[in-house]
């Protein structure tokens, strides 16, 4: 996307869009329709061909998803973008885009669940081998390499634990090699970490999470090279078909409008609850990316705007003790998903994170007594008030 902005915070709000092209209607409309009418069988046959502009069937594409797709490509610096019908749907249509039978992927220590499973797919299927990786240097990138590597995936911050990996370092590693490196966004928003401007490939959102911010859309997005977005758009979209309905992406475009606001107060709040949490004689361990005292802050100020909204901790207690406060909670929500206007709290051990072995589980830091929570818009002082007389009952 040319830039037509030089602020992020208007290009959530203008990019993608002219009024005077749609009868000066301020907000987008939303073209919730299925089809496109030619008006003669040679506009028909000219659309088909590609020598002519213009919309067919929404499968391939409609005004509405394509003013999004627009937006999202302008805030990560990308020059496309593309979107999905879920963030999993963006995750196995960049996937599947990229490997063919025997190829390799080496992994951030740490993945969404689903994608975790949609790798195991893969190698079922089509023998696509993967290897995890701690990414806290090239060299232990390099050492893993093969001939057959094919993509570098990551996820920073990691959830939830959030360790922090440094992108730059990754590209730099992945450079020498023409190995693509994907970076699944959801937990900064393009407004605190944009990968594609630290020399990463392709970026990828659970679109669900802040960029939809509200808590009412399942959806998906990606941005990267025109050339691998359209190969996107007419093979993994077209012809595996998870597309987003026109009005999610409608209500997208409006989330978007106020994401900058969101984070900030999102981050703004979080600060606040993470010192609080520290302070609490029943919390153990506080991670939470924008603490100084986090072992991976250098890579955060390196790399992101702000730490952000979402906070892990570690009870004092077991099991049983996590689940009590959370039961004990009344503003705080028990769900999992994150970013949106509500404070949400979840036990990844029984929930997000259930699927993982065990062991596994430990290895990778989370523990029985470790909680996740998406800091909300709510006050600060009403969400420390719920969570305290909570933590105050262990
Ligand atoms: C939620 C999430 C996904 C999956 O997105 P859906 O929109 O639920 O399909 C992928 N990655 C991360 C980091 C997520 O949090």
């Amino acid at each position: 996307m040319e830039k037509k902005f030089k602020h992020f915070e208007t290009e959530v709000i203008h990019t993608g869009y002219e009024a005077k092209d749609h009868l000066g209607s301020l907000s987008i409309p939303l073209f919730q329709t299925s089809t496109f009418t030619f008006e003669t069988a040679e506009q028909g046959e000219n659309r088909f061909a590609g020598r002519e502009e213009g919309f067919i069937y929404s499968r391939l594409g409609n005004p509405t998803v394509r003013a999004l797709e627009e937006r999202i490509a302008a805030l990560e610096g990308a020059e496309d973008g593309i979107a999905f019908g879920s963030g999993m749907a963006a995750v196995s249509a960049v996937l599947f885009s990229l490997v063919k039978a025997g190829d390799h992927i080496i992994c951030s220590q740490g993945l969404y669940g689903c994608t975790f499973g949609l790798l195991e797919l893969l190698k079922e299927k089509f023998n696509v081998t993967y290897d995890f990786s701690p990414m806290e240097n090239e060299q232990q990138i390099k050492q893993l390499i093969k001939p057959e590597t094919v993509c570098i995936y990551v996820e920073t911050p990691i959830n939830p634990t959030m360790r922090m990996i440094d992108l730059e370092m990754v590209s730099r590693a992945a450079k020498e090699h023409r190995i693509s490196v994907v970076v699944d966004n959801t937990f900064s928003s393009p407004y605190l970490q944009q990968p594609l401007i630290l020399g990463c490939d392709i970026v990828l959102h659970s679109a669900t999470k802040y960029i939809c911010g509200h808590g009412d859309v399942v959806a998906g997005l990606a941005a990267g090279k025109k050339e691998f977005i359209r190969r996107l758009a007419m093979t993994t979209l077209k012809d595996i078909g998870g597309i987003i309905s026109p009005f999610d992406a409608w209500l997208l475009l409006r989330g978007l409008k106020t994401l900058p606001v969101r984070m900030d107060r999102h981050t703004e709040n979080a600060k606040k609850l993470y010192e609080k949490l520290k302070e609490h004689r029943a919390v153990e361990n506080v991670y939470y990316p924008g603490d100084p005292s986090h072992r991976d802050y250098n890579i955060m100020q390196k790399q992101m705007k702000g730490g952000g909204g979402l906070i892990s901790f570690e009870i004092k207690g077991t099991k049983k003790d996590a689940q009590r406060l959370l039961n004990s909670l009344h503003l705080v929500k028990i769900a999992v998903s994150l970013g949106d206007a509500e404070t949400l709290i979840q036990h990844p051990a029984t929930m997000t994170h259930a699927v993982i072995p065990e062991t596994q589980r430990l290895e990778m830091g989370i523990t029985d007594q470790m909680l996740r929570l998406s800091v909300g818009l709510e006050a600060w002082e009403d969400i420390w008030e719920d969570l305290q007389q909570g933590l105050d009952s262990i």
